[in-house]
């Protein structure tokens, strides 16, 4: 008997998909546009300095030991990522009414989040954009909530739906949560303006519905840690009780070390007690406590301030490649007098652009120029570099045409 021979073969996971069927191809001029992480100039993967700097004080001290952490996390890297996160002096941290746990990353963040919800509150449904990061929809959905999209993307402007957006979140349940991305929204690389984060916010609060914020590139995006984190901010500092998962892997490229964190900012100090410690079931039963590594490099990064410094200034340089290279890739695509306009490429932010392309010019993209990247046309810009941006802007034209 074949115990677990009806089990069948798994479709691949887009994303995951593209990077195996990249390192499969063996052409000399492949390009991999479909990575989620940085790569620099000579597309490598980057260490920060500061991480290096940071793990080896972790290695040097001897009262570092290798024992559990509680179901809540490192509390120095907790309170160290609220204060990044919130900013200095935000009135929730001082009245101590944000519950921070430290979880496996974002995704882990979020599943956490996801779970807390479905046992704690039950919410009527989950509204996600239209389109988002694909796991956005399964961990919701493996939680046991109900999963509604909202439209947020707009192939005629190639910008956002804001009518459509603000038109479904009206009509939403009482008590819905509507995940937003904070920054740098993936896959579109299109945020909201601050007026149009308003009309957001106006919602929000007269529908009673709970905001979920999604922050997995603070930082990243504009090279501005504070910047970035502008919609939290406004929101937690004009009262509003809400979710957050944080992600150190992409602005202190900590990827494998999955570090990251949940807050749940609370009416008032006992509600918060009493959200930590339910989540800290949800954990307990899960995978019981977090990983120590990450939360230590990321805790000795910010509670140093030159270290904080400098990984500052990498991290702006970082984003300024990112830049750096969506303006050059636009000038080739200008320069080659590829049909329609393509000012979308620098006007969006962040790793990902949102290229317009159909599935069959992403198709010719990777079957005929080796240049790998998600069939919604979606391409990372950290895969391009100053030798391999004219080779991808002439891949374009090619698919275009
Ligand atoms: N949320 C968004 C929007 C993302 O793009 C990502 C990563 O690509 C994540 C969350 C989670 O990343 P991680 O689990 O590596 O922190």
């Amino acid at each position: 008997l074949n115990v677990f021979g009806h089990i069948k073969l798994a479709p691949p996971d887009p994303i995951l998909g593209t990077a195996e069927a990249f390192k499969k191809d063996t052409h000399a001029d492949k390009v991999n546009l479909g990575v989620g992480a940085y790569r620099t100039d000579e597309a490598k993967p980057y260490i920060f300095k500061a991480v290096k700097e940071a793990e080896k004080r972790i290695l040097a001290d001897p009262t570092l030991n290798k024992e559990y952490l509680p179901m809540r996390g490192l509390d120095s890297f907790n309170s160290l990522a609220r204060e990044l996160l919130l900013g200095k002096g935000c009135a929730a941290i001082a009245e101590n009414r944000v519950a921070t746990i430290q979880c496996i990353s974002g995704t882990g963040s979020l599943r956490v989040g996801a779970e807390f919800l479905k046992v704690n509150v039950n919410p009527p449904a989950v509204y996600v954009s239209s389109p988002t990061w694909g796991n956005h929809l399964t961990i919701f959905k493996k939680a046991g909530c109900i999963v509604r999209e909202y439209p947020y993307w707009k192939p005629e402007t190639r910008g956002i739906d804001i009518e459509g957006m603000l038109n479904t979140l009206s009509s939403a349940p009482i008590g819905a949560v509507i995940l937003l991305h904070v920054c740098a929204h993936n896959p579109t690389g299109v945020d909201p303006t601050p007026q149009q984060w308003d009309q957001i916010q106006n919602v929000i609060t007269q529908k009673r519905l709970i905001p979920y914020f999604d922050s997995a590139y603070q930082g990243f995006a504009s090279g501005d840690l504070e910047r970035d984190a502008y919609v939290v901010r406004k929101f937690v500092n004009e009262g509003s009780q809400c979710l957050v998962s944080q992600s150190f892997a992409k602005n202190m490229g900590l990827y494998g070390e999955r570090i990251g964190a949940l807050h749940i900012i609370c009416r008032n100090k006992v509600t918060a007690e009493h959200v930590l410690s339910q989540a800290e079931i949800v954990v307990r039963q899960m995978y019981s406590n977090p990983p120590l590594h990450g939360a230590l490099i990321a805790s000795v990064i910010l509670a140093d301030p030159a270290l904080t410094q400098s990984w500052k200034v990498e991290l702006k340089a970082i984003s300024e490649r990112i830049i750096q290279m969506r303006v050059r890739l636009l000038e080739e695509l200008i320069k080659l007098k590829v049909p329609g306009d393509w000012t979308h490429i620098t006007s969006q932010i962040g790793m990902f652009s949102y290229t317009g392309l159909t599935s069959q010019q992403c198709e010719n993209m990777i079957n005929k120029w080796h240049c790998y990247m998600l069939k919604n046309g979606r391409i990372s810009m950290s895969g391009i570099n100053t030798k391999n941006v004219a080779y991808v802007a002439r891949a374009i034209k090619h698919s275009v045409d």
